[in-house]
């Protein structure tokens, strides 16, 4: 059932890839090449090599979950494909390499990835190591609790809650800083805070609203968001911090791709956050100065 699953969700990314490609320029992403780029750009070394490596959540429904066959799924694994489809890169010459929220910026400082589309926030201390191109999507902070548990209702119940979170991430930063009185525990990877939510030890999960729903949605009633969302989370595409040339590229594929349909089909594709979030706001591309 899982395998099926992903079967149809890769069929519905190869399908986007083509139906883009037709409506573009006419010819197949077999028909990219190298030469189509400036000499010396990533996107023409890419596109010479055939192949590229993105780093990427294995643990995030609706935007990366990698099932028994290691290929992930969910909307930053289509995102993801469509642009090494405009490189010329097809679905199964791309290496998806698990980047926890805490090596992101060190895999991209050390080459171990091409790229990042991994729930990825956009913020000025990262912009200092690596380079952004987006958001692709807007996220915000949330809590996630037992469905039974009507005490906490936003941030400011936090206070003596032992609150679940990941090293290296915007919302567990948020919480030190600004909820101090909260105990926070912070692990590896948001699945590691599932358990101890369910057995108790912790009261509260937080990160993203959308990762909070895929856990909910997954849970058979057992979890339950609390409150609003209360941060900006701006999801942004990770890169080598001087390649400017890469990330205005990448940039000008966003911006068609909100413009023609393709963005929105790699959210409602199978497996990916449109299953069940609503649609969302096509996001403005920011082109920041370094
Ligand atoms: N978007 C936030 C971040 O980049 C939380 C989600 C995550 O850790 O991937 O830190």
């Amino acid at each position: 059932m899982f395998t099926k699953t992903k079967v149809a969700a890769l069929g519905a990314v190869a399908a986007i890839a083509l139906t883009a490609c037709s409506s573009d320029d006419g010819g197949d992403t077999a028909d990219v090449a190298a030469s189509d780029f400036p000499e010396g750009s990533t996107m023409a070394a890419l596109a010479e090599a055939g192949s590229i490596t993105i780093g990427t959540k294995f643990d995030q429904p609706l935007f990366g979950l990698v099932g028994p066959d290691g290929v992930p799924v969910g909307f930053d694994v289509n995102i993801g494909t469509i642009i090494a489809g405009e490189l010329g890169i097809a679905p199964e010459d791309i290496t998806w390499t698990e980047t926890v929220s805490a090596n992101r910026e060190p895999f991209i400082e050390g080459g171990q990835v091409d790229i990042v589309v991994a729930t990825y926030t956009i913020n000025d201390d990262r912009k200092e190591k690596v380079s952004f191109a987006g958001p692709y999507y807007n996220a915000g902070q949330s809590l996630m609790v037992l469905a039974d548990n009507t005490d906490i209702t936003g941030p400011d119940d936090l206070a003596g809650m032992n609150v679940c979170s990941v090293e290296g991430s915007t919302p567990a930063a948020n919480i030190m800083e600004n909820y101090p009185d909260a105990n926070l525990e912070l692990f590896g990877a948001y699945t590691d805070c599932l358990e101890p939510l369910r057995n108790g030890q912790v009261d509260v999960v937080t990160t993203d609203n959308v990762i909070l729903a895929g856990y909910v949605d997954d849970s058979d009633g057992e979890f339950a968001i609390a409150g609003e969302p209360f941060t900006e989370e701006p999801y942004g595409i990770g890169l080598a911090r001087e390649d400017d040339e890469f990330r205005d590229w990448i940039n000008d594929v966003l911006e068609e791709i909100f413009e023609d349909g393709r963005w929105l089909e790699a959210w409602n594709a199978d497996g990916s956050a449109g299953t069940v979030l609503p649609e969302p706001e096509v996001p403005s591309v920011d082109r920041y100065e370094n």
